[in-house]
């Protein structure tokens, strides 16, 4: 499944990406906006030339993430329908003008809202989504619009389940759940994916909770669920990220996306302190503001940046 482009195209988005590379860097040394973990700062964040990046979109309640892999992208998820101007300048400060993958982890507002906009102005060569059951099949404006938006923009369509795999630049994709069709809650359809770059695992989740986790959990070799990096289920709710659950993952950094006092109370203090039990380095968008996990291959060396709120 992985994308070819022809060489040409390559070569340009490479020289295009490098003259972006170069501006932004120029800028960011003069105005000092780089921010190193645990730093604040309310600038946006800017461009890295790590070979492997996640990108955790400030995006209020929803998810959107972006993952570069060496020269591959994708979008995982959206956000509510009001983000999609947000979503669109973080791509094009970026240097991102097509994106090699869309994923639509499931079929709620929070997580295919703005895919309309954003393929407005940023094509996906191939949308991914969840092989689900039929009485899960949204009634929802929001999923009509989302259907239009992927048939509009040309790409090449596919519903994945476990099993299924992939690669984006140089790392292996493999989808671990949807294990199967019977979910009893599109939460529970949630495309679970690990993503292996070098030895660096990280695992996203879409909006998975315990039910899912623990059919993943019996379906799958535990030692696939070992994971640098989490993106926390569902915005770090205590409906996920349950105890056996992070007893495999072990995470060593996490990422939770989430609004600012959200009406949910996300995330819940009970998943936080599961989470310490592993780790302290838990990174919050509602408090941090862009999350970038950021992976160089030749130092192996993992570093977060934080863009920090206003
Ligand atoms: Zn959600």
């Amino acid at each position: 499944m992985a994308q070819q482009k022809p060489r040409e195209t390559k070569l340009k988005d490479k020289i295009i990406y490098a003259i972006v590379v170069v501006i932004l860097t120029l800028v960011a040394l003069i105005s000092g906006k780089y921010t190193s973990e645990n730093s604040q700062s309310s600038e946006n964040i800017t461009v890295s030339d790590a070979e492997f990046q996640i990108h955790m979109i400030d995006v209020g309640q929803g998810d959107s993430i972006f993952i570069r892999a060496d020269d591959q992208t994708m979008l995982i998820d959206s956000a509510e329908s009001s983000e999609g101007e947000t979503i669109i300048q973080y791509l094009n400060a970026q240097g991102v003008s097509e994106l090699n993958y869309a994923v639509a982890t499931h079929m709620h507002a929070d997580h295919i809202g703005s895919f309309p906009k954003v393929f407005n102005a940023i094509k996906p060569q191939i949308m991914l989504e969840p092989v689900f059951p039929d009485d899960l099949i949204p009634t929802t404006k929001t999923y009509e619009k989302y259907l239009t938006a992927v048939e509009d923009s040309g790409a090449e369509y596919k519903a994945l389940k476990a099993g299924d795999s992939f690669t984006l630049g140089n790392a292996e994709i493999s989808v671990l759940a949807p294990v199967s069709e019977e979910a009893n809650s599109l939460n529970n359809t949630s495309l679970v994916l690990r993503v292996q770059y070098d030895d660096i695992v990280c695992l996203f989740t879409g909006d998975m909770e315990t039910q899912e986790e623990k059919t993943l959990l019996e379906a799958t070799d535990p030692s696939l669920l070992k994971a640098t990096f989490l993106k926390a289920g569902h915005h770090g709710s205590d409906t996920s990220s349950g105890e056996k659950f992070l007893e495999a993952v072990q995470p060593e950094y996490v990422g939770i996306s989430c609004g600012v006092d959200n009406k949910y109370g996300h995330p819940a203090e009970s998943t936080l302190e599961h989470l310490r039990n592993y780790t302290d380095k838990i990174y919050i968008t509602a408090q941090q503001g862009d999350i970038v996990f950021l992976y160089d291959h030749d130092t192996k060396t993992c570093n977060v940046v934080t863009s920090g709120k206003e």
